[in-house]
């Protein structure tokens, strides 16, 4: 039957796909979902969390997103979440109720430790903050109310390698949940779910996404019961994400492998080398050997990614922002895992509350890029020589 011009609008024409076969990810939009038959509609929620029911819970591409993530985690199931932060508060919105309390390391993303004071301690639920380096003595800060330890390593700022095993083993043996915050390591690097933890969480928006304009985080697991009450977090406070963010991240995933070994070969490097600039009080790198935590590093990942930290000698601090303006290759800025290398000055003393932050001087916290390594270190021993105490020889 021939429709009239208004009905042919909106009906999409069929096409052939026969001898079609692309390599590209296909992407799929959808906010409604059409069903073959009454029955099929009434039966939706039948289809479980894995089914399709409404775009907001999943298309096909954020389906594959997270089939690739779980090969990738060794995880049976996976979520996507609009940011890494998001990943991390909805999975402690899934965990934990008032009166319970979670663990987080002294070295948390900052907004971690935003979120546990300013919206989950109003709301009845505590933490406690751990130091990194604490290792199976974790066992002593558990109480009866603790239902999730929170692990990062490296430290993203500080980079300490914790004994993460150490920490699976103790919390399985009391029943306590683990979840760790791989975006350093990312799946290729540390596979967190292989040594214990219960929850893998990547930070999509840095070297799964790889390109500085896209937000996205995961959650991987292995259990069915927790990967259901995740999603049903998800569904009741209306969590989802844009299929084309997650075709994105499924290209940069493409890349990751050799964007990771290129990057941390350079930022391996660049470590040993800056140890001997005046301007230097210490080089903050799992795979220097007197970073806390090396030999955990040693066991545990299997390479080292761009990010690292450099600790300044204190009298550089009144030269920094002049130096740091002065940077050609660099730009300034705070998050990473992009294809341009970013530089940002930090201070930890002040984000430090149970372990003090031994150095005194001011950080520059460093994401190498992809950019030819050469340009690279001249910006960077430029800088640093700028910054050069006055007196110091070399
Ligand atoms: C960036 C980052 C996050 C948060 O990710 P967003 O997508 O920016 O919300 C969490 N943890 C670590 C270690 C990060 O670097």
């Amino acid at each position: 039957m021939m429709m009239k011009d208004l009905t042919q609008v909106v009906h999409h024409p069929q096409v052939n796909e026969q001898g079609f076969a692309s390599l590209a990810v296909p992407v799929y939009r959808a906010s409604t979902i059409i069903f073959d038959s009454a029955q099929a509609y009434a039966d939706r929620k039948d289809r479980g969390p894995d089914g399709y029911s409404y775009g907001l819970h999943g298309t096909p591409t954020t389906k594959m997103l997270e089939a690739q993530l779980s090969a990738l985690e060794r995880a049976d199931h996976s979520v996507i979440l609009p940011s890494g932060q998001a990943a991390i508060a909805i999975l402690f919105l899934t965990i934990l109720k008032a009166g319970d309390d979670v663990l987080i390391p002294d070295n948390v993303y900052p907004a971690v430790r935003g979120f546990c004071q300013d919206y989950l301690a109003p709301r009845g639920i505590g933490h406690r903050i751990y130091d990194p380096m604490i290792g199976a003595g974790i066992g002593d800060l558990i109480g009866p109310a603790t239902r999730l330890i929170w692990t990062e390593s490296p430290g993203s700022t500080s980079m300490e390698v914790g004994d993460l095993p150490a920490i699976a083993e103790v919390a399985r043996a009391r029943s306590v949940l683990t979840g760790c915050d791989n975006t350093w390591a990312t799946p290729l690097l540390f596979k967190p779910l292989n040594i214990g933890m219960d929850f893998a969480m990547e930070a999509l928006t840095k070297y799964v996404g790889g390109h500085s304009d896209l937000l996205l985080g995961s959650l991987s697991l292995r259990d069915r019961a927790w990967y259901e009450r995740i999603r049903s977090t998800m569904r009741m406070l209306g969590i989802g994400v844009s299929p084309e963010d997650c075709a994105l991240a499924l290209r940069g995933i493409e890349t990751m492998g050799v964007r990771i070994s290129h990057i941390g070969g350079i930022s391996t490097d660049f470590a040993h080398r800056l140890q001997s600039m005046p301007a230097v009080a210490k080089i903050l790198h799992p795979a220097l050997s007197d970073c806390p935590g090396h030999d955990h590093w040693k066991r545990d990942f299997s390479g080292a990614s761009g990010v690292f930290s450099v600790v300044l000698a204190p009298d550089c601090d009144g030269a920094l922002d002049q130096a740091l303006g002065a940077l050609h290759v660099f730009a300034i800025g705070a998050s990473w895992g992009g294809s341009r290398s970013l530089i940002a000055p930090m201070s930890l003393a002040q984000a430090r509350t149970v372990t003090p932050w031994p150095h005194v001087g001011r950080l520059l916290r460093i994401s190498i890029g992809l950019e030819d390594p050469a340009d690279l270190w001249d910006d960077l021993s430029r800088l640093l020589t700028a910054l050069t105490p006055v007196g110091a020889d070399g």
